[in-house]
Formats: structure tokens, sequence, C-alpha cells
């Protein structure tokens, strides 16, 4: 069971199940609204540092549900890099997707391929080499589009093994 987490006015959830059970055969409930941690924002950035806003979620979560996803639509980044488009920490069972880069025409699709890619984390996969493959890390969002919700083989197989 995915727990799913949604800033206030996000309105995700349904789509987000529908996406996780069509690829991933996975059931979600909506875990409610969350504010991102305040101690999380960096005034220089103007970003939240992913990582803390996902040990937040993780710390607040008493009941110990199997994996936690949160979709937020603030600007989120991690050490080493610009932004991120999504953060998983396995060990945590835990995600977070950003919608802030994903705007446009083609967001909910945008939005299905990074929960796909940041639960096939979750799920014990690593980067996938095939472009077409959800697993293929977006660096832009050229990326993102190239890619479809789909596995490759190599990687569904993995998923399965
Ligand atoms: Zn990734
Ligand atoms: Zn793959």
């Amino acid at each position: 069971m995915i727990r799913f987490y949604q800033q206030p006015k996000l309105d995700f959830f349904d789509t987000v199940k529908s996406v996780l059970k069509q690829y991933l055969n996975m059931e979600t409930e909506f875990g409610g609204f969350f504010t991102p941690v305040k101690t999380a924002y960096n005034p220089v950035r103007q970003q939240y540092d992913s990582y803390l806003v996902l040990k937040s979620i993780t710390e607040a979560d008493k009941k110990g549900y199997d994996y936690r996803l949160a979709v937020v639509d603030v600007d989120l980044y991690a050490t080493g890099m610009n932004f991120i488009f999504g953060l998983a920490h396995p060990l945590w069972r835990s995600a977070i997707v950003s919608i802030k880069r994903l705007y446009g025409e083609k967001l909910i699709e945008r939005l299905h391929k990074e929960v796909i890619h940041e639960m096939g984390h979750l799920l014990g996969l690593a980067h996938c080499a095939d472009a077409e493959c959800v697993m293929h890390f977006s660096n832009t969002i050229d990326d993102t589009d190239v890619k479809h919700c789909q596995f490759c083989d190599d990687c569904r197989s993995r998923l399965e093994g």
C-alpha cells in the first residue's frame, strides 16, 4: 500500500492512483495534504532540500505504511544538483515528485512518468540507459518527454525477479 500526500490545492491523487495501479499493480490511499517543512527551504537557492522534505514525511508516518509518495509544487534540489524532478529513498521507502518544472500541456503525462520512476527506485531499480524506459534519468524536461511510462524489458524483469 502506498500512502499518498500532496500540497494543499493540488489534486493529483486520482490520476496518480490509477497510473500506479496500471503500471505497477500497486494500491494507493490518500494520506492527506501537507506543506513542506520550512526548515527545508533554502532562501539563497529559493528551493527546498528534497532530502529534508522527504525525511519529514517519513518521520511523520507513525503507522509504517509500505511506501510513502508525495507530490509538491515547490522547486526541489539535492546536493550537487541544480534541481531535481524527484527523489526516492529506498531505505525509507519514501519518494517525492515536484511538478514545479513539469508544467505545460504534458503536465499529467510528465507527472505519471516521474511518479513511476521514483516508485521504481523504491522497488529497487537503478537508472536505465534506455532513453525510452521510465527508469532513464531525466536531466531535462526533454528527457522526461522522450521516455515512456513503461519499463523496458530489462527493468521489467528485474521488477518481477
Ligand atoms: Zn531516478
Ligand atoms: Zn529500463
